[in-house]
């Protein structure tokens, strides 16, 4: 799966994409992760991206032409799924949109900043927006690595068994259940009996049980 990101700030993601699982899926050839640095695209002498919005205001705008001389070249050398634009006014990024775009070959990620970006680059371009949360940030990097890395996990052969995505929280209906690691007892505290007993399929009771205890306490809306 090949992710192309285009930002005016590139080496916001560097760090994001180097390390853990996210390095490890790049290296095993099943991630690919592009950076494009809009200002390349920039055709005048200044090579700005922004400019004054219309009808005044504060806050600059993000220019249409860097983002479409950009686009236009990545859709001449491969068709895209989708050209996501990170947005606090997208839909809300969830377990099921990661695990939906997981199955897709190639995705284009537009980041903005300043106030945003040109209304036309989405109206013409754009074919989802997503948002992180509802609050604001400066960029649409910080959001642009969350889904990427939320997205990366799920496809297979990324996670081997240990970090398996399966019992993660909201990839069912539940939460995930409290883990421990060692010692078995730590200024008094001690792990649950069950989970030291070796008998698994207890074990595995002990643990949904636990996973709809704190749905329930927690994120009852998950079981509706
Ligand atoms: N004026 C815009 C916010 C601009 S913030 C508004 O009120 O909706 C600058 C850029 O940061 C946005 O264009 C977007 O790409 C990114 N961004 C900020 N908060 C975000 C969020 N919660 N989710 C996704 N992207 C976000």
């Amino acid at each position: 799966m090949r992710f192309d990101i285009i930002s005016v700030l590139p080496d916001l993601l560097t760090s994001p994409f180097a390390h853990s699982i996210l390095q490890r899926a790049q290296k095993k050839g099943i991630a690919e992760i592009v950076v494009h640095n809009l200002r390349d695209y920039a055709t005048n002498k200044q090579k700005s991206v922004d400019d004054y919005p219309y009808g005044g205001g504060s806050g600059m705008v993000m220019s249409i032409e860097p983002f479409a001389a950009c686009i236009e070249k990545l859709q001449g050398e491969r068709t895209y799924d989708e050209i996501i634009f990170m947005s606090p006014d997208g839909e809300t990024l969830n377990q099921g949109i990661a695990n939906q775009l997981s199955t897709h070959e190639n995705i284009m990620i537009l980041c903005g900043h300043y106030k945003g970006i040109d209304q036309r680059i989405r109206d013409v371009f754009v074919t989802r927006e997503i948002s992180i949360g509802d609050y604001v940030l400066s960029g649409g990097e910080l959001p642009a690595a969350v889904l990427v890395d939320a997205v990366v996990r799920l496809i297979p052969g990324v996670l081997n068994d240990e970090t398996s995505a399966l019992s993660d929280s909201f990839q069912g209906d539940l939460l995930d259940a409290p883990i421990y690691t060692r010692p078995a007892e730590w200024r008094g505290h001690r792990v649950p009996d069950i989970l030291l007993s070796g008998h698994e399929a207890k074990i595995k009771e002990w643990r949904h049980e636990e996973s709809l205890k704190r749905t329930q306490q927690r994120r009852p809306d998950l079981l509706d």
